[in-house]
């Protein structure tokens, strides 16, 4: 037959037409950093198990109680009986998932709900939710910026700011972290003509400090650029509604496209874009990651409903939590730790360290000691630091508060950090 023909035509060995090329293998450097890492003897700081979660600041780590201080749970909102009673009331009625797109089967009441509850509380005409704050990034910016427009964001932009470019098909142009002059002097460089898009974030997230978004975003409106703000670590506590740093600093008229999720202050996971733009809706109908994945499962939209709602008018937890900010950052001050900010501009405290053997001992003496941080590093974070991040939450008492400057003295002493 001819297809016995075509096999004795093979050579034996098929490496001789391609020899096998193991895709994997570009993982070698990062499973060799990771295994000198582990043994050193060690806790693997990106291997953490929560054993068991008791409320928003206290879990089980390898069988032991730990206060929690690494965590985005800024408002406390995961155990809020109003929250969790949404939530197993639409589990109930709605079942456990959407099996499908926004845009076919999987819009539920619970997504239009909290549409409604996302529009009350920025106040605007438009939202639309995302399955997580990363999908909104990657498609609000994708789908914004196209082929001959521009996207000009912070060098210390956030992955999912990144990603949203590479998605896209414009051009993209860097300015220096925080520098109003920089992107002024790169916004002029850029032809007249094309649309941009300028995108910012209130507070950038490693090292805990905020944008100078009112003067940002000045400089924005000068060129005839619009301008997108990542409010990811700022929704609940800044602004007289708890909106962000951009209602904070006064310029809710001029940010044109706010971006968040449902993964930090909110309590649980999700993201949304809102804005007063009167197309706005017809980004449903051209984002690529709002359209091909599928939706949040209804207990989820619904907890974070409840959540949104109740946050709008969380005055004492947002007032307690910039108590715990100043508390932490005042401490940590006094007792000579280097900090990623000179204030407590946020609910981020960054401990910054000199290496990573510095901060992984540091981390591991922590741990023990019975509090948990989060340990960043590059990539993640910038000009090459290693950071012990500690952000606070509005359900830290201040007993905890001291209880975590005690561990802190201990743990630095103990390893030289501090004298
Ligand atoms: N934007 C910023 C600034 C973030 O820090 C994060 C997550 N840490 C995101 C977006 C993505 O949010 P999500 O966890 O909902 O994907």
């Amino acid at each position: 037959t001819d297809a016995g023909q075509t096999t004795e035509k093979l050579p034996a060995d098929p490496a001789v037409i391609a020899p096998e090329r193991d895709l994997m293998s570009k993982f070698d450097g990062l499973i060799a950093e990771r295994q000198a890492l582990i043994d050193t003897g060690v806790t693997d700081p990106f291997a953490i198990v929560m054993e068991k979660v008791k409320s928003p600041t206290e879990a089980v780590i390898n069988g032991k109680d730990t206060i929690l201080l690494g965590t985005y749970n800024y408002m406390g909102m995961t155990f809020d009986p109003d929250v969790i009673q949404a939530g197993k009331d639409a589990l109930d009625q709605f079942g456990s998932g959407t099996n499908g797109s926004r845009m076919l089967n999987g819009t539920f009441r619970d997504h239009m709900d909290v549409e409604e509850a996302l529009r009350e509380f920025y106040g605007v005409t438009g939202a639309i939710v995302f399955s997580t704050g990363y999908m909104a990034n990657l498609g609000m910016i994708s789908t914004l910026a196209g082929k001959g427009e521009y996207v000009i964001l912070d060098a210390d932009s956030h992955a999912s700011i990144y990603d949203g470019c590479q998605q896209g098909n414009a051009e993209i142009v860097r300015f220096r972290h925080n520098s109003v002059e920089d992107l002024d002097k790169r916004l002029g460089r850029l032809p007249k003509e094309p649309g941009k898009l300028v995108v910012l974030e209130g507070v950038y997230s490693m090292l805990g400090d905020i944008a100078p978004l009112k003067e940002m975003v000045a400089v924005a409106k000068k060129h005839g650029a619009m301008v997108l703000s990542d409010e990811a670590h700022s929704m609940g506590f800044y602004g007289p509604n708890g909106r962000g740093v951009y209602e904070e600093q006064g310029c809710e008229g001029d940010v044109d496209f706010i971006v968040g999720t449902f993964s930090k202050s909110v309590g649980t996971v999700g993201g949304f874009c809102v804005s007063n733009h009167p197309k706005f809706e017809a980004i449903r109908l051209a984002c690529r990651p709002y359209i091909f994945t599928a939706s949040l499962p209804p207990s989820v939209v619904a907890t974070a409903a409840a959540s949104i709602r109740k946050l709008r008018y969380a005055h004492n937890k947002r007032q307690h939590l910039w108590e715990n900010a100043r508390k932490l950052h005042g401490g940590l001050t006094a007792m000579g730790f280097k900090l990623g900010t000179e204030k407590p501009d946020s609910a981020i405290i960054a401990v910054i360290l000199e290496d990573q053997e510095q901060a992984v001992t540091m981390w591991q003496a922590l741990l023990h000691g019975g509090l948990y941080v989060n340990m960043a590093r590059p990539p993640a974070t910038p000009a090459g630091t290693y950071l012990l991040r500690c952000s606070l939450c509005a359900e830290h008492t201040t007993e905890q508060i001291d209880a975590i400057l005690g561990m802190f003295k201990a743990a630095g002493q103990a390893v030289g950090v501090i004298r």
